[in-house]
């Protein structure tokens, strides 16, 4: 069994981060450096993971344990509890509501769309751990391994398949167009193999879009006086028969999002075949990378990319710290140390462990 002792573990994210820039590396995966506030918008995908997760085990457990269909009435109560105690302020929070029935009704639309697979599940959120080759002279590092974790492994059509979930924004060409090039995905799929010593066919994408529809707020009474103000002296007659417009309830707005996410846009599964040549230049891109961060660590240079300070169209994380030169006050009082890694636990099975 392959044991990492005093290697230190690189994942897709961290190598993904390193290769964009080497400051954000820096400070997310050697200093441990996270915004008090998380991000909002990756909070949603993340509770979308967990409910899918909680959905896929149930499916696995019911499949192992020879029991054919789950019991989704037994099933699907607890992953809504899961959401409701996702936003606890969501009768204060005008954000965490909205992200309440988002959650809500994509789970809720997602099992209707999907309330059968042609696959049958191997594992949920299935951690790996494995030796970085040199791809010239098939030596190990001896400084670093990659730990990963995958959504699910699944068998279909007798070939093993990645299932790879994502929220999207939007669902459109150009999004589907990128998804063949996805470096995470040839990653977890390469070193997988290696893990569990099986061959991997390919990756389903199982896209679930996030609706833009917002809850109407309707009027205060002021806005609404002010608005009245203004028809009336256009008016002609001096009446008006504007009536002050209500906050929409609950049940409007659900409905309207389930509707939404019966129409065609927003979801989508494609399953893609990975090509096995994507697999050596892989393995020499994340070979260089490694080399790469070793310099970076020896050299204790980690150069900013600022073309990248607002990718995603929100400021990056560590945007506070690069712009004010490195200010031990803002670290202080914006950011917090945790776990480098946290998504994946202290460690990973062995695979003798997880088939026994
Ligand atoms: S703010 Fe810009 S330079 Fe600083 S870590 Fe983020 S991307 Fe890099």
């Amino acid at each position: 069994m392959f044991d990492p002792q005093d290697l230190t573990p690189v994942t897709c994210s961290s190598l993904k981060t390193f290769k964009l820039c080497r400051k954000d590396y820096l400070l997310r995966f050697v200093r441990g450096l996270r915004p008090l506030t998380e991000s909002e918008a990756l909070y949603l995908g993340t509770v979308i993971h967990g409910c899918l997760e909680r959905w896929y085990l149930a499916m696995r457990n019911a499949q192992t344990g020879g029991r054919g269909g789950m019991d989704k009435d037994a099933v699907v109560p607890g992953i809504f509890d899961y959401i409701d105690a996702s936003f606890p302020d969501r009768e204060r929070d005008e954000r965490q509501k909205r992200d309440w029935h988002l959650a809500r009704t994509m789970f809720a639309e997602y099992i209707e769309r999907y309330p059968f697979e042609d696959f049958e599940v191997v594992e949920v959120e299935l951690q790996f751990q494995c030796p970085i080759f040199n791809p010239d002279t098939g030596a190990a590092s001896r400084t670093f391994y990659m730990r990963g974790k995958v959504d699910a492994l699944v068998v279909r059509e007798g070939e093993y398949f990645l299932l790879e979930h994502k929220t999207a924004s939007v669902i459109n060409e150009s999004y589907l167009e990128k998804l063949p090039l996805d470096f995470q995905v040839t990653l977890y799929a390469h070193y997988l193999e290696q893990y569990m010593n099986i061959r991997i066919a390919g990756v389903i994408y199982n896209v679930i879009g996030k609706a833009r529809l917002q809850q109407g707020m309707g009027e205060t009474e002021e806005v609404f006086e002010a608005r009245r103000a203004k028809l009336l002296e256009k008016s002609k007659t001096g009446k008006t028969t504007a009536k002050r417009q209500m906050p929409e309830p609950d049940e409007e707005y659900a409905a309207r999002l389930a509707e939404k996410y019966r129409g065609p846009d927003m979801f989508h599964r494609s399953p893609l075949y990975i090509p096995r040549s994507q697999y050596e230049t892989l393995t020499a891109e994340i070979w260089e990378l490694c080399q790469q961060l070793l310099i970076a660590r020896r050299t204790n240079r980690w150069y900013m990319n600022t073309d990248i300070c607002f990718l995603y169209n929100r400021p990056c994380r560590f945007f506070p710290i690069c712009v004010s030169g490195d200010n031990p006050n803002v670290v202080d009082n914006k950011y917090r140390v945790g776990p480098i890694h946290p998504e994946l636990d202290e460690s990973a099975p062995s695979r003798d462990e997880m088939f026994t």
